[in-house]
């Protein structure tokens, strides 16, 4: 064997994980196996990658840059991009969006689907994007949309900028219809949308409703075309920030509708805690999707960082488990079934949400791509925002974490948990 994991935890098992040719070979307690490295993982629970199913690469690490966005609006985000756009070249969106792409893998994450912000008229984005997803496949596997930032109809040159991404070789198709002028432009777009995804069979994957408005109702329609098109499980909406101010009766209608049609839904609560709500006297709404109902209802929901150091978003180091312990403060997901649903909605969910489902998970015969947090369960992984200790591509090791340590008055501080959890288990 190539690598063999000794004493991981998978699941609700502590077994043997052995790896050859960049497959799970066996899985399973004690096994009898050489291997020219073996890991000893101490009892760590190890899960499939962390999957970012939200992030918009090509904006990252651009703060301050052509100015800062001084009110922190996304209004003000959408201007400042506006002015930076026109003037990037793929190269610069490579370079930056390759290092968040380290720090993603350095921390487990091991799939992304960015964003490209097709209404650059340079195509900067687009192509930056491309490449990365084609130069750093062994590191990360990477999924990119066209998203029409400035809407599809806003603007007379952005249809066909959209259909310039698709034959560039995106993987998704984008959208933004609550930003169009209208509501029936709107709705056009969303049926758009949906029409150049089945004619090129690409996913789709539209930013719906991230606005306060409650009036804002383009998730229904694209509940809608999901079914009418046959494309259940191939369609997301991110976002959809608006869900934070339906009125009860609406929402469960619509979480049967969403259900039914298997849309995923991306939530992204970095960005969204501090855009939304801006303009409301206190009390204020902080818009966020309903995920929690949402889970309750059947729908499959994700979780995305969206923005790192760019005009929306000042903060952020790509780190998913991150992401997953704030959106558990906003969407009350503080349960104890709850908690470890979070980090599922980090991972398998999100596997769901990219359609790579068939290459995913540890299971013999797939990918041997796997993260050993330094915790015990899923509620520490979530609670402690646990390092992690090593990260695993196609067999073999490529991150490995040493945890800090702090001693208080000479003695370790170990931040365990309470007596019914085993704690954070020491390296051997
Ligand atoms: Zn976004």
């Amino acid at each position: 064997m190539d690598l063999l994991v000794r004493n991981v935890r998978v699941g609700e098992r502590i077994v043997d994980v052995a790896i050859e040719g960049g497959r799970f070979a066996r899985i399973g307690p004690d096994l009898d196996v050489d291997a020219a490295r073996t890991v000893e993982a101490g009892g760590r629970l190890a899960t499939p990658p962390l999957v970012d199913c939200h992030l918009h690469l090509d904006a990252s690490l651009t703060a301050g840059k052509p100015r800062h966005n001084l009110s922190g609006t996304l209004i003000e985000g959408i201007h400042v991009w506006g002015e930076l756009k026109e003037s990037l070249t793929p190269d610069d969106v490579f370079e930056r969006a390759q290092e968040i792409v380290r720090w993603s893998a350095a921390q487990g994450t091991l799939h992304i689907r960015a964003h490209a912000d097709v209404s650059a008229k340079n195509e900067a984005p687009v192509r930056g994007l491309l490449r990365l997803r084609d130069e750093l496949a062994d590191l990360v596997t990477i999924q990119v949309t066209a998203f029409p930032q400035d809407g599809i109809y806003s603007d007379p040159r952005n249809e066909g900028l959209v259909e310039r991404a698709i034959d560039l070789g995106v993987d998704c198709v984008g959208g933004i219809p609550h930003y169009e002028p209208t509501a029936e432009l709107g709705l056009r777009e969303v049926h758009r949308v949906f029409e150049l995804a089945k004619r090129h069979n690409l996913r789709i994957d539209v930013h719906c409703d991230e606005t306060d408005d409650p009036q804002s109702r383009f998730l229904e329609v694209m509940a809608d075309d999901t079914v009418r098109h046959g494309l259940r499980g191939r369609v997301t909406a991110s976002h959809c920030t608006a869900m934070g101010s339906y009125e009860p009766y609406y929402s469960s209608k619509l979480h049967g509708f969403l259900a039914r049609s298997g849309i995923n839904i991306v939530v992204n609560p970095y960005a969204n805690s501090l855009i939304q709500g801006r303009l409301d006297p206190y009390p204020k709404r902080r818009g966020f999707a309903q995920l929690k109902e949402l889970l309750a209802a059947g729908v499959n929901v994700s979780l995305g960082n969206d923005v790192i150091m760019d005009p929306w978003y000042p903060m952020g180091k790509a780190d998913l488990v991150d992401a997953a312990h704030l959106a558990l403060h906003f969407t009350y997901m503080s349960g104890l079934e709850e908690i470890p649903e979070m980090l599922r909605c980090a991972t398998e969910r999100g596997a769901r949400t990219l359609g790579i489902e068939d290459e995913y998970g540890i299971e013999e015969g797939k990918p041997a791509d796997l993260v050993i947090f330094d915790a015990p369960d899923p509620i520490e992984v979530i609670r402690l925002r646990a390092p992690r200790r090593w990260v695993i591509r196609r067999g073999r090791v490529i991150a490995e974490t040493t945890p800090a340590q702090t001693t208080l008055l000479g003695e370790p501080v170990l931040f365990r948990g309470n007596p019914g959890s085993p704690g954070a288990p020491s390296c051997r």
